[in-house]
């Protein structure tokens, strides 16, 4: 067990509440230390307690399904290792995202390495840290894999209905039903093992059905390799799900249209192991942007008809990237951190952020009250595909990090990873 200040809770990054503080106050006293320090940096804090507990709702509703956290998502060191001291497998896109969740300790085999287009040194790299488990969807991939880890445990991708998902995936990645028996016959040829059947109904689903019908679609392959005397024992239903308590599908509903699609056509006795790769599921929710109000321009018009127009330290080529890049992230909601007042005026405000770029919008007519320079606003549900798009575009700097978690689930979390 390594003990280094990456590996556990006890020191390094990760900020422990004591005397009953919660998040609002670490977020306050932080604003106020720099204050103190006349400085306006923007910050995130993580919430890890949110993480713990989307991870128990997972396991509560879908029992039969071990998540592997979708490292591209987020992927905050403290968030990783949080999910470690889970035990949640990891689903990586690269081989710097395999190096990062090594470095952690996890073993190879709570790895897969879910990307159907890799770079041969990415597969190489893969054989040669003894992750076997990996995604394909072509007979140009099954080619280079049999040259650089011909022992990789396989499995097939397939394309499936995401028409009902913000960010669709299938027309990029997954073979169609139509070329599922072409390649396996190919891998089998090959002498290469093929485990199992992936799929992805794109992020942001907004409806359950969808994974009925690619569960069945997966099953279809389950049979076409058994004809072909393939015994398939992995099924992995990809993500998608939102990590929001408000959103338009809730994950209750997902979890029971999944687990009657599993129990109908992946009967609990068939001996077929189910995982998935959930990312926005787990980090959505945990994290909160604090920006400041770094500069103002005059109203054209004063009262209640005027607008005002304002820079903040973040935008969209920082931590609010999703705004243009993600179109499974729902309107960014900014909200003053001082109290406003019920009676307060509020105007039509344009705010952007704080790069030399007219792309660099972030708001373009929200209602809001009247805000000075120096202002700070938080942003909530700042924890997917924020942190892992941000550049330092301009030369400002991408948010810091504060992962905060509770002293009593600080301990639970440091007993779990010494018996990880
Ligand atoms: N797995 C793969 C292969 C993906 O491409 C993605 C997202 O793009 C994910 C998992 C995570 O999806 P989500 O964040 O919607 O759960």
């Amino acid at each position: 067990m390594n003990g280094s200040s990456l590996q556990d809770f006890s020191s390094g990054d990760v900020h422990v509440l004591d005397d009953g503080r919660s998040i609002n106050d670490f977020i306050d006293d932080q604003i106020k230390m720099l204050q103190s320090e006349d400085s306006e940096e923007q910050f995130l804090v993580a919430d890890l307690q949110s993480v713990i507990d989307h991870h128990q709702q997972w396991l509560t509703l879908l029992p039969r399904v071990k998540p592997f956290y979708a490292v591209k998502c987020n992927n905050t060191p403290a968030v990783l290792r949080v999910l470690r001291a889970l035990s949640t497998g990891f689903d990586c896109a690269s081989k710097a995202e395999i190096q990062m969740v090594l470095n952690l300790g996890v073993s190879p085999d709570d790895i897969i390495f879910a990307h159907t287009t890799k770079p041969m040194s990415h597969i190489r790299f893969a054989a040669a840290h003894r992750v076997q488990t990996m995604t394909f969807d072509s007979e140009e991939e099954l080619r280079k894999i049999s040259l650089c880890h011909p022992k990789a445990r396989l499995v097939l991708r397939i394309a499936v209905d995401d028409s009902d998902s913000l960010l669709r995936l299938s027309s990029k990645f997954g073979a169609r039903l139509g070329l599922v028996e072409k390649l396996l016959g190919l891998a089998v040829d090959r002498d290469l093992t093929v485990i199992g059947v992936s799929f992805h109904v794109g992020s942001g689903c907004t409806a359950s059905q969808t994974f009925h019908r690619a569960i069945a679609d997966a099953r279809q392959v389950f049979d076409i390799a058994s004809v072909l005397g393939v015994q398939m024992s992995l099924l992995d239903i990809g993500g998608g799900f939102s990590g929001r308590d408000k959103c338009q599908v809730k994950f209750e509903e997902f979890s029971d249209v999944i687990n009657a699609a599993l129990d109908k056509f992946f009967p609990p006795d068939c001996g077929v192991q189910i995982i998935a790769e959930p990312g926005r599921f787990y980090v959505e929710s945990a994290f909160t942007l604090a920006v400041n109000v770094i500069a103002k321009k005059n109203c054209e018009e004063s009262g209640p008809g005027g607008q005002m127009v304002y820079y903040i330290n973040d935008g969209v080529y920082g931590s609010l990237s999703c705004i243009v890049n993600d179109p499974a992230h729902p309107p960014v909601q900014l909200l003053p951190h001082r109290a406003v007042g019920v009676g307060e005026v509020r105007y039509r405000s344009v705010v952007w952020g704080p790069t030399c770029d007219s792309y660099d919008k972030v708001l373009d007519s929200a209602m809001m009250p009247e805000l000075q320079v120096g202002d700070w606003l938080l942003v909530h549900h700042m924890g997917a595909y924020t942190v892992s798009l941000s550049t330092d575009f301009n030369g400002f700097e991408r948010a810091k990090i504060f992962p905060v978690v509770t002293e009593e689930t600080r301990r639970l979390l440091e007993l779990r990873h010494t018996s990880a």
